[in-house]
């Protein structure tokens, strides 16, 4: 077996130990004589593992008791749609755009009631994160929207914004469970865990008891109403139960770290090795504003796009995988979420550093 450093922005990188259980329990879970894929969505055995991870993301988040946790499938663009569906009483929401991510929520959005763009980095290809202390939040507004870590251009939201009392809904995909996150600021969390979490086909939403209501846009399918969802204990229809599993054990394997302030401090540290490596480097720069930087999705260039392409093409073949930046913007990018190790980042860097000297 020969393992990758792989830099995937998602479907990304697991924790080994993770993994290593899953084939362990892959035939038999417990003594239940079948996989978590087998079983019954309503079996003790599978309403055990989705009570313990939902118990285990409450202590991890310290989520308040007046939200639900509700695990989903549909992915982070069926949010797009779900969250005006359920929001939208007024029929008017506040977009903050800080990337390709907040702009499709946006578009989405449009389609149930007015959106307006209360603030936007647009102008400068997303590369920054506009002062959001006083925004001009619309008197009717159902809600203020944000994509918090902008997983494509590599940055983050470290102030959120002042929302004059609207409810803030916040797309927490690529930094879910990255560091410990204030709950209820919110009104609702969402994040697909295909990014730091788990494998792709769940969404946890986190979102607090009064936001889930019956008054929906109407004619909200059943399945998009987070009240249906809510008050099936995430069980009105069959959930994805391996994935669901996947994510406890990774909740289980969080906890063992020590939680999510450790988590962040592992992240800091490795995040700070490869920042002051581009700013001190003579080829490879970051593309992003210093204060705006996120600690999850790292993109940088070269300047030129030839060598940029020699570069990751060197880098894969040396085990350094998934380092082509997002379609949409070029050049590199490193994602290195909780599961990536330190030593992962540190070896990235000096292969860099050695590509430098060949090529600056
Ligand atoms: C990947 C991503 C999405 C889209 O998720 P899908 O599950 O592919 O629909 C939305 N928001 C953010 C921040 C993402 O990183």
């Amino acid at each position: 077996m020969s393992r990758v450093y792989n830099f995937s922005a998602g479907p990304a990188v697991l924790p080994e130990e993770v993994l290593a259980t899953a084939r362990d329990e892959m035939l038999e879970y417990g003594s239940s004589g079948m996989s978590v894929m087998e079983m019954s969505h309503r079996s003790k055995d599978f309403t055990d593992i989705l009570d313990c991870a939902e118990a285990d993301l409450r202590e991890l988040m310290d989520i308040p008791s007046n939200y639900k946790v509700l695990f989903l499938q549909g992915g982070g663009n069926t949010q797009f749609a779900m969250v005006p569906m359920n929001l939208m009483k007024n029929k008017v929401a506040d977009y903050i755009l800080t990337g390709q991510w907040s702009k499709k929520a946006a578009k989405e959005a449009e389609i149930y009631g007015k959106v307006n763009i209360i603030a936007s980095s647009q102008d400068k290809t997303f590369s920054y994160i506009p002062d959001l202390s006083d925004l001009p939040v619309s008197e009717d507004a159902d809600y203020v929207y944000i994509c918090q870590n902008n997983t494509i251009y590599g940055t983050t939201i470290w102030n959120l914004p002042n929302t004059k009392g609207k409810d803030l809904v916040s797309d927490i995909s690529s930094m879910f469970l990255s560091q410990p996150m204030d709950v209820k600021k919110y009104g609702i969390l969402w994040g697909g865990v295909q990014k730091n979490v788990g494998p792709a086909g769940v969404t946890i939403v986190i979102i607090r008891e009064d936001l889930i209501r019956e008054d929906v846009l109407p004619f909200t399918p059943t399945m998009l109403k987070y009240k249906t969802h809510a008050d099936h204990g995430s069980l009105y229809n069959t959930p994805p139960c391996y994935n669901i599993y996947i994510c406890g054990l990774v909740f289980k394997w969080l906890k063992e770290m020590g939680g999510l302030a450790e988590m962040q401090k592992r992240n800091e540290k490795k995040a700070s090795l490869l920042y002051k490596f581009l700013d001190d480097s003579r080829l490879f720069k970051g593309t992003v504003e210093k204060k705006d930087r996120s600690l999850m999705n790292v993109p940088f260039v070269t300047g030129n796009e030839e060598l940029d392409k020699k570069f990751i093409s060197q880098a894969s073949e040396a085990g350094f995988k998934n380092l082509k930046g997002h379609r949409t913007v070029g050049g590199m990018r490193a994602s290195i979420y909780n599961a990536m190790p330190y030593e992962g980042v540190e070896k990235l860097v000096e292969f860099m550093s050695d590509f430098e000297k060949e090529n600056a």
